[in-house]
């Protein structure tokens, strides 16, 4: 049988013969050159970049402050949220760590306090003493957003900053009022927008903004979910506020605005409920709203509870297409662009390095603490969202378009 010659076949040479490849040589262990150990400069460990040119180089490594250095924060309420992603993600802080929680159940509050190292446990009638508690500089409200109003004030009795999850209340009144109460106890204000901290929704902000690829013209939002049985606060009107607008619409809203950089002037919007469904008789199941915004972007967001999970951002520019899939989700996000390559169509992938958004939300607010900064999503960023989920809600009740002008006290999103 003839000798099959499609495959190179190597043979083992020598080292260092002219005929084969070189075999590694057994030389002398020496001592790591600074390249490979690194140095110390202003208290972190830098490493210079290993790699060649062609390849994109290492993250800055992590610089995290001594535990004793970080921002203590009592997380308040002990449900999904908190334990599924907020708690394990103070594993990826730099600057913040948890030290004191607070709830209701007593004995799942024992349980997480010693999963987590926590000492300090506390009732929500016991918030005051957290003024006590030297450790909590910060608290993280993770319940139901009827209660967060009620929670910030004892917070901030007890002269602690408040990050609160979104939506921020239940209305535009707490809203205002929650700001005031932050006011008056001179401690900070941050609603935990997390898509705001996210590394590829950033990107796709500044590639809009930045005017690369031409104007926005139209914007598609979309953030559904099917949601289960009743009997959940989600359901409840006193506790949520709403349905699925300020739960899950509330990204589409927010995060229409954070890529733009304004603020709508118009709007329009449906809702729909199953009839017959005893869970939709206080909150909405599905609403579809529009905003017209100054520069003449319309963005179109459509939100359930409902319709099968998605979370995607597509935004149509004069010369590209932003694809942003999962863009409200906790992970998973892909970043497309979509462009002209002379005579073709190029899409291009955009491979960020994805990080934890609940860590890199909560060290921003650390940040705040630290260094006498303000937030970038502070209450009035709530509060104007607010205001928006009225105007919109309006809308749907009257069947009409409702136009906003920010500048005038009669405007319907400040009724
Ligand atoms: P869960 O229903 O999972 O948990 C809420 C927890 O709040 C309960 O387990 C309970 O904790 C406490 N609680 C106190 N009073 C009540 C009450 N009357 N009814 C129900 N719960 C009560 O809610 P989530 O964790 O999903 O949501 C909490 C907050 O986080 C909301 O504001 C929500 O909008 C927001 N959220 C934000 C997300 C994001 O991606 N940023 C995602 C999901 C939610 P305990 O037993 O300890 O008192």
């Amino acid at each position: 049988m003839a000798a099959d010659t499609s495959h190179p076949v190597f043979t083992q040479q020598g080292p260092g013969t002219a005929q084969g490849p070189t075999l590694p040589a057994s030389g002398a262990i020496r001592p790591p050159s600074e390249l490979d150990r690194g140095r110390v400069e202003n208290g972190q460990v830098l490493f210079d970049n290993w790699k060649g040119m062609a390849d994109k180089p290492d993250p800055a490594l992590p610089a995290p402050l001594p535990p004793a250095q970080r921002v203590g924060f009592a997380i308040v309420g002990l449900g999904r949220l908190a334990l599924g992603e907020i708690l394990p993600a103070f594993n990826e802080c730099k600057l913040a760590r948890p030290v004191a929680l607070v709830s209701g159940s007593p004995e799942k509050a024992r349980t997480v306090a010693a999963q987590y190292g926590i000492e300090a446990v506390y009732g929500y009638d016991e918030m005051n003493r957290l003024a006590e508690n030297a450790q909590v500089q910060a608290v993280y409200l993770v319940t139901p957003n009827g209660l967060h109003a009620e929670q910030l004030r004892a917070a901030a009795k007890a002269g602690k900053h408040v990050l609160s999850e979104k939506p921020m209340a239940n209305n535009a009144e707490q809203a205002r009022q929650m700001i005031a109460d932050c006011e008056q106890a001179a401690v900070k204000l941050m609603v935990a927008y997390r898509c705001q901290y996210e590394v590829f929704n950033r990107e796709a902000a500044r590639l809009v903004q930045s005017g690369e690829l031409g104007r926005a013209r139209v914007i598609e939002a979309s953030n559904t979910q099917v949601q289960g049985p009743a009997g959940q606060w989600r359901l409840n009107a006193a506790l949520a506020g709403g349905g699925a607008l300020p739960d899950i619409g509330l990204y589409c809203l927010n995060g229409v605005r954070a890529m733009l950089g304004e603020d709508p002037i118009e709007l329009y919007a449906q809702v729909v409920n199953p009839q017959g469904d005893p869970r939709y008789t206080q909150v909405e199941e599905t609403i579809s709203f529009m905003l017209r915004f100054p520069s003449g972007a319309i963005a179109n967001c459509s939100t359930s509870y409902g319709a099968h999970e998605s979370k995607d951002l597509r935004i149509h520019l004069e010369l590209g297409k932003l694809d942003l899939e999962n863009a409200f989700a906790y992970r998973g996000q892909r970043l497309r662009i979509a462009h002209r390559h002379g005579s073709a169509e190029a899409v291009d992938e955009l491979r960020l390095g994805a990080k934890n958004q609940f860590a890199l939300e909560i060290d921003h607010f650390a940040d705040c603490i630290l260094n006498g900064k303000s937030p970038r999503t502070p209450g009035e960023e709530g509060l104007q969202d607010h205001l928006l989920m009225e105007a919109i809600y309006c809308s749907a009740r009257e069947n009409r378009p409702v136009a906003i002008d920010w500048a005038s006290e009669h405007s319907p999103v400040r009724q």
